[in-house]
C-alpha cells in the first residue's frame, strides 16, 4: 500500500494526467509529471515536472527515484525503457498492458485469444497486402496504423477498391479492417485493484464526429445496456490476462450480432469523464485508489444519468454561454491554442 503524501509519478502531460493528478490531490498525493514538452497542462496542477523523452532511461530512472509508483495517461510509449522505471517503482498498469494496446494487431490478437470478437482483419505492409485484405475481407473497410492513431487519425475509409488505389500507403505498419454495421457504440471502463478487486462503471453510449468522441450518455440505451455484460466478461477476462492494476478502457460497437471489440486503452478514458460528476467515485480517483492499493470507491450512478460533451477546438471558447446555465460542470484542460479537432475541456450535465 502506498500511502497518501507519496509521491505518484505519471508519464503524460495532458489532460488525462491533469485529471489524475486532481483526483491523486484529493487524496493527499503528491504528483511528479514526465513529459517530452515544454509546457504540461498536467504538470500545472503537479508537485513536479520533468521534462523528457520516453526513451531517456537516465531521466526515467531519475524521475522514477522520486515516485512511490509510476502511471500513465498516453499509450505511445514504447514499452522497454519502462524498466529503468520497475528499477525504482511499482509501474501500474504493467507495461506489457502498454505493449498489448498500442498496436492494433496485438491487441486484436490478444482479445481474440479470449474470446472476444473483433472486425475482420488482416496486416498490411505493402500494397499487394492491402489488395489481398481486401479481397478477403471485402469493403466497405477502414484501413489503419497499427500504432500511434488517436483520434481517428491515421485511418482512410475504403469504400471500393478503386478508392484503395488514391491512398499514399506510408511507410509504417498498417492493419485493414472491415467496417462494422453497428447501431451504437459504447465503452466498458473498469478499475482493478491490486487485490484482483473489479469494480465497472455504467458503460456509456459514445458518439463520434470525426473520429473524435463527441458525445457520452449514461445510462446508454436498453439494446446497447442488453450487450454490456458480455462485453464486461471479456473486459475482465483482459483485466486477469495482463494482471492489471488500475483503470482499464474496452470500445465495443453494438451489433444486431453482438458486441464487436473496437480498441482498448490501458488507461482512464473521454468517455468516462461523465464519471467526476455522475458516479460516486471517479475513474480518476479510482485509478489513483487501484495504484497505490487503497481500496476501491463505489462506482454507481450518482444521478439518474450524466451527458458529457467534448469542447472541441473553437467550442471551449463558449464557455461564459455554458457557465451562464447553472446546472453544467465545465472542466477545461488550460490548453493555450484551440486548434480545430483538439480536446480543450468538455462539459457535463446530470439527469437529476
Ligand atoms: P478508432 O480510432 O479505431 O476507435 O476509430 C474511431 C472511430 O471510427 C470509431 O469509434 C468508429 O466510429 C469508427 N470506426 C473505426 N473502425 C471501424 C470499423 N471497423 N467499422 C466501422 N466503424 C469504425
Amino acid at each position: 500500500m502506498i500511502p497518501p503524501g507519496e509521491t505518484i509519478g505519471i508519464l503524460g502531460g495532458g489532460q488525462l494526467g491533469r485529471m489524475i493528478a486532481l483526483a491523486a490531490a484529493q487524496l493527499g498525493y503528491r504528483c511528479h509529471i514526465y513529459a517530452p514538452e515544454a509546457d504540461s497542462i498536467a504538470a500545472d496542477v503537479a508537485a513536479e515536472f520533468t521534462r523528457g523523452a520516453y526513451d531517456d532511461t537516465a531521466a526515467l530512472s531519475a524521475f522514477a527515484a522520486t515516485c512511490a509508483v509510476v502511471t500513465y495517461e498516453f499509450e505511445n510509449v514504447a514499452a522497454a525503457p519502462l524498466a529503468a522505471i520497475e528499477a525504482h517503482a511499482a509501474l501500474h498498469p504493467p507495461a506489457r498492458a502498454l505493449e498489448v494496446a498500442q498496436d492494433r494487431v496485438s491487441e486484436k490478437s490478444f482479445v481474440e485469444a479470449l474470446g472476444g470478437r473483433p472486425a475482420p482483419w488482416a496486416k498490411v505492409d505493402s500494397r499487394a497486402d492491402l489488395t489481398a485484405a481486401m479481397a478477403a475481407i471485402g469493403t466497405p473497410g477502414i484501413l489503419k496504423t497499427r500504432r500511434d492513431g488517436y483520434d481517428g487519425k491515421g485511418q482512410w475509409r475504403i469504400m471500393t477498391p478503386a478508392d484503395a488505389d488514391a491512398i499514399d500507403l506510408p511507410a509504417v505498419p498498417l492493419i485493414y479492417e472491415g467496417f462494422v454495421t453497428f447501431f451504437g457504440e459504447f465503452s466498458v471502463i473498469l478499475a482493478r485493484g491490486a487485490d484482483g478487486e473489479l469494480a465497472f462503471w455504467d458503460s456509456a453510449q459514445n458518439e463520434h464526429d470525426g473520429g473524435i468522441l463527441a458525445r457520452s450518455t449514461v445510462p446508454a440505451p436498453p439494446r446497447i445496456v442488453a450487450q454490456v455484460g458480455q462485453a464486461r466478461d471479456l473486459a475482465a477476462k483482459v483485466a486477469a490476462a495482463l494482471d492489471y492494476v488500475g483503470v482499464l478502457t474496452l470500445e465495443f460497437f453494438a451489433t444486431e450480432a453482438g458486441p464487436v471489440f473496437n480498441e482498448m486503452a490501458p488507461r482512464v478514458h473521454n468517455s468516462g469523464h461523465w464519471t467526476i460528476e455522475g458516479a460516486l467515485t471517479s475513474q480518476f480517483e479510482n485509478h489513483v485508489r487501484a495504484i497505490c492499493g487503497l481500496p476501491l470507491g463505489a462506482t454507481a450512478l450518482a444521478a439518474k444519468g450524466a451527458v458529457m460533451d467534448n469542447l472541441i477546438g473553437d467550442a471551449a471558447h463558449d464557455w461564459p454561454t455554458i457557465l451562464s446555465d447553472p446546472a453544467n460542470h465545465l472542466h477545461l484542460y488550460g490548453k493555450a491554442a484551440a486548434r480545430p479537432g483538439r480536446k480543450m475541456g468538455h462539459v457535463t450535465r446530470l439527469v437529476l
